[in-house]
Parts: C-alpha cells; structure tokens; sequence
C-alpha cells in the first residue's frame, strides 16, 4: 500500500464518459489499498474557451489587474472538472472530496498567470486519506499570500500534481495523458517516433524546455528537486486492465544515468515555435554594446533565448536574439524607441515565422560529431540554419518556420531514432 498521486490532463478530463472512466480507474487504484490524491486538469478546451471570453472583452495585456482576473476565470475550469470527478468517485461508491488549491492551501507567489508554488499545506490531505477518501486537488492553480488566485501558466497542473506528490512523499507521481508516454518526438509530427521506456531526468528537462509540451517543465524541475518518481502514461488503456501492468507501463522519469537502458546519443527532438527572432543591424563594435541592448530588454521584463554576434566589419557588427513571440512587438517598439539611437544600430529587424528544432541526449556529452551531423542533415534538406546554441546534453538551431515539419523528421531519421 502507497500513497500515490494521479493527473489526468484535459483530453482524460474531455467528457463525462471521461471522467466516469477516470473514476474507474481511480476506484481501481483505491480498492488495491492505495491512498490516492487526483489532480485533475480543465475538461479539455475550456481553460481556452475561458481566456477567449476575456479577449473578447478587452485585449490581453500585461497588467497587473487584468492578470488577476484571468486567474480567478482561468482556475474554474479546474474547479468545475475537480467537483465532477469527486461526484464520479462518489457515485462509484468510492468516498472522495475535492478542493480548490486555495482550500488547501497551495501557496504561491503574486506572479499572476504564471505563479511558482512556494509551499503546499498536507494537514487537510492527510487527514482526508487517514479516513479513506480519494483526495482531488484542483490542477493549475494555488493562492498568494493576499488570498488572491493565482495560475501555474499553461500546462501548469503536471507541475501542480508533482508538487503535491513531493509535498506528502508520494511514493510515485502518474502523469496520465492522451499517449502513452514520452516518444523520440511528437508522435503527432513523427508516425514513426517510439516511446522511451525510460528518460533520464536531465534529457527531459532539456526537452520540456525545448518545446516538448508533454510535460510543463517546471514539473520536472520539481521532479528533480525533491526526487518524486514519475511515470507519463495513458488514461486511454481500459480501466480495468491489470493494476500491475498499469503501473509499469509507460514511460519513467529516472534519476540515475546507470539506470538508462537506451544508450542513444540522441534520445529525442523537441520544437519550438513560439520565438520570435529580433536582429540590430549596424551596430559599433565597442564594449557595453551587448549589455546596452539586452539590459534594456532584461529591464522590460522579457526573456532572452538564443543570441549571436557576427563578426564585425568596418567595425560595426549584426547582433541577434530570440524573445517569446508573445514580446515580439513589443521588444522591437523597445529597440526602436529607447535603443537603436542610443546605441547608434543602423537598423532594428525582426522575423516571428521562426521555429526552434533542438536534439536532446546525454549520449552527446561523450560523442563528437552529433551536431555536424544534425547540420548535414538540415543541409541536405536545404535547410537554411540561421542561429544555433549549444549545451552539454542538447543543440539547438532557429530555422525558417515552415521547414520545422521537415527538420524534425530529417533529424528523427538520421539520428535512427525509428529504429528500437
Ligand atoms: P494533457 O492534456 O494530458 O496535459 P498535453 O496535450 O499537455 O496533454 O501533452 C500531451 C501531448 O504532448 C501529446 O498528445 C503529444 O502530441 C505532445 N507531445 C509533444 N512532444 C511529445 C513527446 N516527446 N512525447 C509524447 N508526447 C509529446
Ligand atoms: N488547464 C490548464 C491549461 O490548459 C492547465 C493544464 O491543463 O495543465 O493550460
Ligand atoms: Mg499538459
């Protein structure tokens, strides 16, 4: 018998027949003599049927006061699938009460739309268990010290479901999705992508930041830091196969290199295609230029991904970088109007059709040649690369957006990521 926590994402969540199924499964687990707490996302579309009615009303902006109600509109979703799993539950003959991650409380910070929880209150949980209920924490959200709602940001309730799993040392955490675990790539993008059955912790951290949305990566920060195992697998197998077989099923979420049985130099391709690419053409090649131009950007608040300096020429030089496409206007509006003069730049430029493709493995630390080859596989696509970035375990490359199809699957193939 274990403690051991559930997160059923939106497609799981998607209809009632959904979540009588969960219900099942979730009665299943119970009556194996497990303690179990669900956190359940939104049923699937309505955390964007929410934020689309806001849009209507007025146009998403970065204000504080307008952030704050999109939480508190933004937080029923997951309340609403929450109340209706625990009525499932009920109706099953199982007892289980839910809460909203205020009633818990999962306390975060004031950062509006995409707070960091700082701690989680087990008091309530604990106490609900002892007395044999299925406890179901809503996903996504969690309060600030002022009582205000706050949300994780998008995909937030992988990280709501780990955190909680580490805040009452669940023996493990079951991310329950609509594949049946992590792949090589999206297999929505790749047919051919294979599911891993194990990753180690650092090559997902590397892929969720890259793009990959199967986990959000501040859940597998979380995984990593207080060491929850984690299992990605499928709410679609039938509720009632075998306990045993359910729970080894999928893919694991490992912290230790030895216990990787696929030793491939790449283990999987993420993309990305929401950066945007800024260039500040004509610039003096001097010292403090780097430093004036993304100080005033840092200053705005906006992060920087991937940059480059060319050489200089006649002792100017072309100075790149990637923001999210969300600041895109609003970094170049900044370049224009405190920047371009200050630091004397001919030119500011941009371009949002852009995607990033990177390959993710810890094999890279110890071959060389993986990134020449990535780029003679791009080349022989006729594949333009135009920035690149590096780490111990990943490279990463920007291309023109419309080729990243393409590229992900020229790179699955070279990198004989088809082949088990
Ligand atoms: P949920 O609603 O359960 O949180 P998400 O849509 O957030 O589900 O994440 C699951 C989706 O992630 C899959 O349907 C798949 O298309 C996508 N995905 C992206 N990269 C990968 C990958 N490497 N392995 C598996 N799924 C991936
Ligand atoms: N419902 C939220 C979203 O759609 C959180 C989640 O599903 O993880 O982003
Ligand atoms: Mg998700």
């Amino acid at each position: 018998m274990a403690l051991i926590v559930h997160k059923y994402g939106g497609t799981s969540m998607g209809s009632t027949e959904r979540i009588r199924t969960v219900a099942k499964r979730v009665a299943k687990w119970a009556r194996a003599g497990h303690q179990i707490v669900v956190v359940p996302s939104a049923m699937s579309g309505e955390t964007n049927r929410l934020l689309g009615l806001a849009k209507e009303l007025a146009p998403a902006k970065p204000d504080e006061s307008y952030s704050r109600e999109l939480d508190m509109l933004a937080s029923t979703g997951e309340q609403a699938s929450s109340a209706l799993l625990a009525i499932a539950l009920q109706a099953e003959g199982q007892p289980s009460i839910s809460y909203a991650g205020w009633q818990v409380a999962i306390k975060t910070n004031s950062a509006f739309t995409k707070a960091r929880i700082e701690s989680i209150d087990d008091a309530r949980v604990l106490a609900d268990l002892e007395q044999g209920k299925v406890v179901i924490i809503t996903g996504f959200q969690g309060v600030d010290e002022n009582g205000h709602i706050t949300t994780l940001g998008r995909g937030g309730s992988d990280t709501s479901a780990v955190a909680v799993a580490a805040a009452l040392k669940a023996a493990e955490c079951l991310i329950y999705t609509d594949v049946d675990g992590v792949y090589t790539t999206d297999p929505r993008v790749v047919p051919e992508a294979r599911r891993l059955h194990t990753v180690y912790f650092e090559e997902m951290l590397e892929m969720a930041s890259m793009g990959s949305k199967v986990l959000q990566i501040r859940s597998v920060e979380f995984a990593g830091k207080y060491k929850v195992p984690m299992r990605v697998l499928s709410s679609f197998t039938p509720w009632d196969i075998d306990i045993n077989e359910e729970a080894a099923s999928g893919t694991l979420i490992t912290f230790e290199e030895d216990e990787q049985m696929e030793q491939a130099v790449v283990s999987g391709i993420a993309f990305n295609r929401d950066e945007a690419k800024i260039s500040v053409l004509g610039v003096p090649d001097k010292p403090g230029i780097a430093y004036q131009i993304l100080g005033a950007v840092a200053d705005a608040n906006i992060e920087v991904d991937v940059i480059i300096q060319n050489l200089s020429k006649d002792g100017k030089t072309d100075f790149s970088f990637t923001v999210h496409r969300n600041d895109y206007a609003k970094t170049l509006d900044l370049l224009k109007e405190k920047v371009l003069h200050s630091v004397g730049a001919a030119e500011v430029s941009g371009d949002a059709k852009i995607c990033k493709v990177s390959i993710v493995g810890i094999g890279m630390r110890s071959h060389v040649g993986v990134a020449s080859k990535m780029f003679r596989a791009l080349s022989e696509e006729g594949i333009n690369i135009q920035m690149i970035s590096t780490s111990e375990i990943k490279t990463s490359v920007v291309i023109d957006e419309k080729y990243m199809e393409l590229a992900v699957r020229a790179l699955h193939k070279a990198f004989d990521l088809d082949q088990a």
